[in-house]
């Protein structure tokens, strides 16, 4: 967050508290999940019959309504507007920012040898005085990515744990060791700066 605050991406984040708290700002969340990919995989292999690992011939964008009840269905630009979740220009703010949030990304999971197969973003609208901006209001953990090994495809993210893969934690670990959120990985625990 702090990255993308300081590329000029808007966020919700103001600071870490300690180890399992932030403090955010107050937003109104945009009913939408936003999924940005880069190869195919989940839903979209599923859905389009696309082999999992395939690249795409560039970022797609697609968008899901919030609601669990319904499991989060994927609806087209005519519903967000028709349904007012959110305006044309919102929409396109979501883009523009998911875009420019994945090139980052893409970079710098790319230097530690991740491939960042697809993400998710959820977005809030920050209201001050008389403007709103939309900011990032969400986490980016590999709860919410496809994060793949560059050299082995090995899966890094939550896909470890839906599909009984093992390791999960260690994944995650490595994740984090690799971009040096944590530093070492101890017995007993781990060394965090
Ligand atoms: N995703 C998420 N929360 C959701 C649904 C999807 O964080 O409620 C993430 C998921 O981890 C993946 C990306 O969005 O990185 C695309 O997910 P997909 O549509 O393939 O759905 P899946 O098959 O993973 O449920």
């Amino acid at each position: 967050m702090q990255n993308l605050n300081a590329i000029g991406v808007p966020t919700h984040y103001i600071k870490t508290l300690n180890m399992r708290e932030q403090l955010v700002r107050d937003v109104e969340i945009i009913p939408l999940e936003v999924v940005c990919r880069n190869v195919a995989a989940g839903s979209l292999s599923t859905r389009l019959g696309i082999e999992e690992g395939t690249p795409l011939p560039r970022s797609i964008i697609e968008f899901y309504y919030k609601k669990d009840e319904l499991g989060d269905p994927m609806v087209a630009e005519e519903h967000i507007t028709a349904f007012n979740w959110a305006s044309t220009q919102e929409i396109d703010d979501l883009m523009a920012l998911t875009l420019r949030i994945n090139d980052y990304l893409f970079g710098m999971f790319g230097a530690v040898g991740i491939k960042l197969v697809d993400f998710k973003l959820e977005f809030g609208r920050l209201y001050e005085g008389d403007m709103v901006r939309t900011v990032v209001a969400d986490e980016i953990s590999p709860d919410s990515a496809r994060l793949w090994d560059v050299q082995t495809n090995e899966k890094m993210d939550k896909d470890r744990f839906r599909r009984d893969l093992g390791n999960v934690t260690e994944a995650y670990v490595e994740v984090a060791r690799r971009l040096g959120i944590v530093k070492q990985q101890a017995a007993g625990g781990e060394s965090v700066h």
